[in-house]
């Protein structure tokens, strides 16, 4: 049968469904560069308003999964256990959940991204560490899987690539927030790890790209059914991105707060999410007989120094030093430092992580192109919280910034991300609900 892009898009337009012949035609051809964008752009639009079964989702992921190598882990013994997170501000929560499982006796193979958009990208942040390499050759990745059980690289060239090709158009047309084209975005690019068990941290919230429950409940569904179809075990947990996750937000600040609670010394929230990811992981994989049990079992591996000591491994592995871990000097600090202080007495009911995202992408920690270099250095750290009581003229925020003009672009924006009340305000719940089949 020959396949026509035009009456494909014709058929989404109208709601059909694309069968799976279609739909890899629509990849191998894209890939061969056969199908021209503005086509590809008009099925991705015609699918962000028509949406997909989940079949289609399936096979969609299927096929750009299959548009790339998968790794092939089954000679390194133990279970392959990774998390996903859809993104947010702060969150730093791979850089301690890697190694802290890595040393409970599994093994992480972690494919991570860049920052998207006002968020973070934990590839960035690992990249503040002098010379850390985060686009290692897959046999050296599967070789220090196998010495230490974890490791965090980039998704290569030869890594899902038609998703390569359609994000990038997907980020220019505004067809990102489409939850199949998400569904299958993600997972052609994480089930290429070849783990067994995926825990997806799904962000709902002001600072997410989910910004309601009932969005980050289809999406996490979404992602939770097709990784099960395609054989793999997986349960979403959904969190919340109302305010950033812990103090610090920009990379080396990450890294160096990553390291804190690696020490046992990171703050609460930080410190509450990874472990509830972490033992939802060991459950998962059969390795603990309830949530409580994983819990118990990490906090002794944090508790005894193995996930420090294996944290040190991985950065020596990927060709940074692992004295850092003694000495922060050696990360990349910013020359100057602005403190933001409170207008008022009041308790702070708003402090918005888009906001104070987008404030460290313009002092140079995000990019605005592809090509543009980031700054580690910069950052803002959050003195309060949500929640928190602060006395007129107390620091809210310290940024963290190397020229004026970089500061005088954000100082308004963060101006408008706190809101304070006289009546005592809750924190937002951090954990908002589980999604497993
Ligand atoms: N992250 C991805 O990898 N893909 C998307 O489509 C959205 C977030």
């Amino acid at each position: 049968m020959s396949l026509k892009m035009t009456e494909l898009i014709e058929k989404k337009k109208r709601g059909g469904s694309l069968s799976n012949e279609e739909l890899r035609f629509i990849v191998t051809g894209s890939l061969k560069g056969e199908i021209p964008d503005y086509q590809l752009a008009a099925l991705f639009m015609a699918i962000r308003f028509q949406g997909m079964d989940q079949r289609e989702t399936s096979d969609l992921t299927r096929e750009m999964l299959n548009s790339g190598k998968v790794l092939e882990l089954s000679s390194i013994p133990g279970k392959k256990i990774d998390k996903h997170s859809t993104g947010g501000v702060g969150d730093k929560v791979s850089l301690i959940l890697a190694p802290l499982i890595a040393s409970a006796g599994v093994v992480v193979p972690m494919l991570s991204g860049r920052g998207l958009g006002h968020t973070g990208g934990t590839l960035d942040k690992l990249e503040s560490i002098p010379g850390f390499r985060t686009d290692l050759s897959i046999p050296s990745f599967l070789k220090q899987l196998s010495h230490i059980g974890v490791g965090i690289i980039g998704q290569s060239e030869k890594i899902a690539p038609a998703d390569r090709l359609f994000y990038a158009l997907r980020d220019v047309t505004g067809t990102v927030d489409s939850i199949p084209l998400i569904t299958a975005s993600i997972l052609s690019k994480k089930l290429a790890e070849g783990a067994e068990v995926y825990v997806f941290d799904v962000k709902v919230g002001q600072g997410a790209f989910m910004r309601t429950m009932k969005d980050a409940r289809a999406l996490s569904s979404s992602l939770v059914s097709v990784s099960s179809e395609m054989g793999k075990k997986a349960s979403a947990l959904i969190t919340s991105m109302e305010q950033p996750l812990g103090e610090m937000v920009g990379n080396a600040l990450e890294v160096k707060e990553a390291i804190d609670a690696l020490k046992g010394e990171g703050p609460a929230d930080l410190i509450k999410l990874t472990m509830q990811l972490g033992a939802e992981m060991l459950h998962l994989a059969g390795m603990v007989r309830n949530i409580e049990d994983g819990i118990d079992v990490l906090k002794g591996k944090l508790q005894r120094g193995e996930t420090l000591d294996r944290f040190r491994e991985m950065v020596s592995w990927q060709g940074g030093n692992p004295r850092l871990v003694d000495d922060y000097r050696q990360l990349p600090q910013a020359k100057e430092r602005w403190e933001m202080q409170s207008p008022s007495d009041g308790y702070i009911s708003r402090l918005d992580a888009y906001e104070i995202g987008l404030a460290v992408k313009r002092l140079g920690g995000g990019r605005e192109s592809l090509q543009q270099k980031i700054d580690p250095s910069v950052g803002i750290r959050c003195r309060k919280k949500m929640g928190e009581w602060v006395r007129k003229g107390e620091i809210l925020m310290e940024i963290y910034y190397n020229n004026s003009q970089q500061l005088s672009k954000v100082i308004e924006g963060l101006s408008s991300a706190v809101e304070l009340s006289p009546e005592r305000v809750a924190p937002p719940s951090l954990i908002r609900d589980k999604i497993s089949l």
